[in-house]
Order: C-alpha cells, then structure tokens, then sequence
C-alpha cells in the first residue's frame, strides 16, 4: 500500500520556514517582499486560485498588489499595468492568472513581465535558462512537484521518469527538471501510441493531462512513486486527479492524493519564487 505524500503538510512547513525568513529579514533592512497577483475576468476557478494565493503571501508577511481588471480589457491596458507593476520597487514577483480572457495574447503578456519578477517562471528567458540548466525563476508546479519527490527520500538517478502532458508551465518544465536529477525521461502526450505500456515502465510517474483517472491503477508499475497534477471536477462537485487513486495505491510507493498534493506545493513555490526575486541569494 502506498505512502501519501503530503503536499499539504510539506506546503505547510514551507511557508513556515518563509515566514521565519521574512521576519528575520525584515529586521536586518531587507526589503518586504511583495508579490502583485493580476487577475482578468470573471472564470469562477481563477477566482479562487487567486484568492488562496493572496492568503498565503498574507500568511508568510508579504505585501500583496492585487490587480482585478474586467474581461474586455485591452490587451494595451493590461500591458500598461504590467508595466506599472514591473517598474514598481515595491513588487518584486508579479503574477497573472490564466487563463487569460479570449482576445488577449497570453504569450506576450507573460513575455511583458520583467523576467527579475517572474514569479511563476513563465517567461522564456527564464523558460530558456532552465532549458540550458541553469540559475533562473522555474515554474511553480514543477518545482512543487520535485520538493515532494525528494519528500519522499527516492533518489532519481538513473530511474525511469515518464511524465505525461507535454504543456509548458507542467510537462515540458518538469521532464527538464527531472533530468537534470538523472533520470531517463518520456514525455507522453495525446498522441502517444500506447500510453499504458509507457506509463507500465515508469519509476516515477507525473500525470498532468486534465482527465479524471485517465492513468488507470493497473499501469502502476510496482513501486513506483506516483505524482498526480491533474485537477478534475465530478459531477458531483468534488476533485479528483488523472490517476485512479484507489487502485493505483496498491501498486505505487508512494502517491500524492487530489486535493491535498501538488495544488498547495504550487503556491508555496510561488512564495519561495517571490522571496528569491526580492532578496536574490541573501
Ligand atoms: P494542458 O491542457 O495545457 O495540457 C494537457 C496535456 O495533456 C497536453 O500536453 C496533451 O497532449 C496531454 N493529453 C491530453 N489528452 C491526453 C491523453 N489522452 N493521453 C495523454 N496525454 C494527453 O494542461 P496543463 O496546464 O499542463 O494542466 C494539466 C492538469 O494539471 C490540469 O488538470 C490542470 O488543472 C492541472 N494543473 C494543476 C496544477 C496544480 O497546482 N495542482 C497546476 C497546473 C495545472
């Protein structure tokens, strides 16, 4: 039977520790850190991700912006409060909520962010640096998912890590990370010919699709470490990940649940990634 890895819990100490770390800091001179959270239109689930991000930079002493802006801005009045925000000293991470509104061009918003601000390591210098291996802000998700990896005490070196979803804020940053840890990486998509057989050979499995249990339990290679992105909701209102977790316990080492795995290590990063853009190394 599986171990849970609790992202909760791990999320919970980190922030933590920031807490501490911002305390400490702010009594030697260092800066406050602040984090601006942009927010466009009116999607019901942006809402809420945006409000538990700015509970949590309250929780750990950060200043918060809030930015809320209507679904017919401009692209040219959103780029001017990114603008604001970049030249602005007092925020030091700056992050916009997606999905953007239709008519705007995600791409080059996420590209108008300072790459020194780039709290949720969207922008392609920083994209680029990690490709190369080296020093930048990564992306949140990813970074959640390798603290909870090495949680789990299971060194990567020379596993089998097949990660599923090839998109660029999860799939393609996390197959990079994972490499740079050792492991021999797939990357599965819509297109995979037959991705029980990749997922069947996995050490380390991340699904990060959007299917409800779209990995089935019986793929599970035995032992394997199981890190479930995937945030799906039933019809009966409750969330449930890409992998069936039921079945999938019995044959994983260890497994993260939906809720309560990846979700709240995003966040945490996102904190960690707004300290590290406010004081560098200090
Ligand atoms: P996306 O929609 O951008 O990409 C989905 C990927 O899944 C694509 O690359 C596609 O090729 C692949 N895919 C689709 N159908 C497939 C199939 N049948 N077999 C194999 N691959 C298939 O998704 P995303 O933004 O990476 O998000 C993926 C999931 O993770 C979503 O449920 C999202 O809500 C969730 N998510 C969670 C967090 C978190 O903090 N927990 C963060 C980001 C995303």
């Amino acid at each position: 039977m599986a171990r849970i890895l609790d992202g909760k819990a791990l999320a919970s100490q980190v922030r933590q520790n920031l807490k501490e770390r911002v305390a400490e800091g702010i009594q030697v001179g260092l800066p406050q850190p602040g984090l601006a959270t942009v927010l466009v239109g009116d999607d019901p689930a942006s809402h809420v991700y945006v409000k538990f991000k700015r509970r949590a930079c309250d929780e750990v002493g950060f200043q918060n912006f809030h930015i809320e802006l209507p679904a017919d801005t401009t692209q040219g009045e959103l780029l001017s409060k990114i603008d604001e925000l970049n030249t602005n000293p007092e925020v030091h991470g700056i992050l916009v909520q997606l999905p953007l509104p239709k008519g705007l061009d995600e791409a080059a918003v996420l590209q108008a962010v300072s790459p020194l601000k780039d709290a949720d390591g969207f922008h392609p210098m920083n994209q680029g640096a990690l490709m190369q291996g080296k020093q930048s802000l990564r992306p949140c998700t990813p970074l959640g998912i390798m603290s909870l990896i090495e949680a789990s005490g299971v060194d990567l070196n020379g596993k089998k890590a097949v990660v599923v979803g090839r998109s660029n804020i999860v799939g393609k940053p996390i197959a990079l990370m994972l490499l740079e840890k050792h492991a021999t990486v797939s990357i599965c998509h819509s297109r995979t010919a037959d991705l029980a057989a990749e997922v069947r050979a996995a050490d380390v499995l991340i699904a990060a699709v959007g299917r409800a249990h779209l990995v089935q339990g019986q793929w599970i290679k035995e032992g394997a470490v199981v890190i479930d992105v995937g945030i799906n909701r039933l019809e009966d209102g409750s969330l449930t990940g890409d992998v069936d977790f039921e079945k999938a316990s019995e044959r994983a080492s260890w497994i993260t649940p939906v809720p309560g795995g990846v979700g709240p290590m995003t966040i945490a990063m996102l904190l960690s990634n707004t300290l590290d853009a406010a004081w560098g190394n200090k």
